[in-house]
């Protein structure tokens, strides 16, 4: 990937107009120059009539730098896509589909809502390794926010119905080190024996607050922590810390989380934490997996998610 820049006012410069992104995806994508994705050639003429499209000099056929990538047919200008992923991934608590609709002057809380659920797709990225060494899981319940309750907040919520979300954190040295989150269906062993396999690499040692539903988990030592009416974040600090970081930042950007969509807010929950040292690069990363990830259409990305 090129590099990127470093700062607000960097940013800016740089990335001006549309041409100047185009550029930057061309090199992230043609790193030796261009390829033909359908015969391989590497000599390729700028279309005349269509914006960062290329005809392949050997078969005629016509590759925009979007094209087969999460950014694949978009209307909006590559401007708003720079910027929204630069917001997103950058800022501490990144941002709501509505703040961002108002901060670039989207048309509509649709495409707003749309632009971050693509981008949140590119939060995971495709053969990420599990989590290893000694590993905190941990299980809690959140409330889930129905489709009556106002986008922005504010009163008429209703809190009928939670949601379970259970959690890793790798620790090392007495320090967090990366996290993974996942709605599961119940606090069954078969959801968290699954949500195990998962997300931790054989051979790791999982740490628990002796919940009855983890011994048995396949592949991985278990070292229970039976509390009791103890204070369970005396056991698991780190998966507590998590949950307790997750359940504010859910509330105070988005005014709580639906069930439809919990995985992919989790997972953006997730990138944001792992990158928490290194929110600059971050924004490299997500369109790293952003230009390798495939084109998802209105109705995928509406559909709702499914729960391990
Ligand atoms: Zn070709």
């Amino acid at each position: 990937m090129p590099d990127f820049p470093a700062s607000l006012i960097e940013f800016q410069r740089r990335f001006a107009d549309d041409d100047a992104c185009a550029a930057w995806l061309f090199a992230a994508r043609w790193p030796f120059g261009f390829r033909c994705p359908a015969c391989g050639h590497a000599k390729a003429w700028a279309h005349g009539g269509k914006s960062f499209t290329y005809e392949c000099a050997a078969c005629g056929k016509q590759t925009s730098v979007t094209a087969g990538t999460l950014l694949h047919g978009s209307k909006l200008p590559l401007i708003v896509w720079f910027w929204a992923a630069y917001l997103m991934a950058t800022h501490s608590n990144g941002i709501s589909a509505l703040q961002l609709q108002k901060q670039l002057g989207l048309g509509s809380y649709k495409s707003a809502w749309l632009l971050c659920a693509k981008l949140r797709r590119a939060m995971v990225a495709p053969g990420r390794t599990r989590l290893a060494g000694l590993v905190e899981v941990d299980e809690t319940e959140i409330p889930l926010r129905t489709k009556a309750d106002p986008v922005a907040g504010g009163g008429g919520r209703s809190s009928q119905g939670k949601m379970f979300v259970a959690a890793a954190v790798e620790v090392e040295n007495d320090a967090p080190g990366r996290v993974r989150l996942a709605a599961i269906k119940d606090f069954s062993a078969a959801s968290l024996h699954g949500f195990v396999a998962a997300n931790i690499a054989p051979g790791a040692t999982i740490k628990t607050d002796g919940w009855p539903s983890y011994p048995g988990a396949p592949g991985v030592r278990h070292d229970p922590h039976v509390i009791g009416n103890m204070a369970a974040h005396v056991v698991l600090p780190w998966a507590h810390r998590v949950f307790s970081n997750a359940k504010t930042w859910a509330l105070g950007v988005y005014h709580g989380l639906r069930r439809k969509h919990l995985q992919s807010y989790l997972d953006e929950f997730v990138f944001r934490f792992n990158r928490r040292r290194a929110r600059h690069p971050a924004f490299r990363s997500l369109f790293a997996i952003a230009l390798v990830g495939k084109p998802l259409t209105y109705k995928t990305l509406i559909e709702p998610e499914p729960r391990g």
